[in-house]
């Protein structure tokens, strides 16, 4: 009984938080049945990419260059989020190809991915944010339905969550990546592992926490390994 009260409390604050982040009904992405297995992730997400261009759902497209939608490959087995484009996403129309995205290369690389042959990686928000602020509740509940599709397609094992926005955006929670950081979560059918945006490492030099992100990208690691033993669900018969 009190389980099933612990679960409906969860439930109730996912709700609450979703709410505040301005979504008015749940789909079928947003439940916890995964969708069957995408016959072309490749086509798929070039379909949702085409289906972006021009998008006018929220306030970024007035300043934004170019839709940042993803990049990397659409059977990847780990799937790497962050918060929305910065200024040379903007201008390439691809995430994290700027500093913040050298420096995600090499931590992916400290952990023996690279980054085009074992990841995808796509924002919260596909649209910079002008002065790279944060962005608001009605833009991220508008952006939504394409990460949720992006994540739909690719079916990854792993989620690499970076940085409050996206850990907080995909598990429905207020709570600080400082906090969330240094354990797993399930996440439908993935495992998501949170850690530190690479901007934040930037800013933020001290060694604990390069420390602590690097035992995050082992632990993403060692959850890649173990779930690889299992059949990708994106493989063809
Ligand atoms: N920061 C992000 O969160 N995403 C990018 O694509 C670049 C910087």
């Amino acid at each position: 009984m009190s389980e099933l009260a612990d679960a409906l409390r969860d439930v109730a604050q996912t709700l609450r938080h979703h709410r505040d982040l301005g979504m008015t009904e749940i789909t079928r992405a947003a439940s916890a049945t995964p969708p069957p297995p995408a016959v072309d992730p490749a086509k798929a997400l070039a379909a949702q990419e085409a289906a972006l261009q021009g998008c006018t759902l929220c306030k970024l497209c007035h300043s934004r260059t170019n839709i940042a939608f993803g990049s990397g490959s659409p059977r990847a087995r780990l799937m790497v989020v962050g918060e929305g484009p910065g200024e040379e996403e903007d201008k390439q129309g691809k995430p994290f190809v700027g500093r913040a995205g050298q420096l995600l290369t090499k931590m992916l690389e400290s952990v023996g991915f690279d980054r085009e042959r074992d990841a995808y990686i796509a924002n919260v928000v596909k649209c910079r944010p002008e002065r790279n602020r944060n962005p608001e509740p009605d833009e991220v509940a508008a952006c939504n339905p394409f990460l949720m599709a992006q994540l739909d397609t690719v079916r990854p094992a792993v989620i690499l969550a970076l940085g409050n926005f996206a850990a907080q955006t995909l598990l429905g929670t207020r709570e600080g990546i400082t906090k969330l950081r240094g354990r797993l979560y399930e996440y439908r059918d993935s495992v998501l592992v949170p850690t530190f945006h690479p901007a934040f490492l930037l800013r933020n030099p001290g060694p604990e926490y390069r420390r602590m992100a690097w035992d995050d990208l082992k632990l993403a690691r060692r959850e890649f390994d173990r779930l690889s033993a299992a059949p990708p669900p994106n493989s063809l018969p």
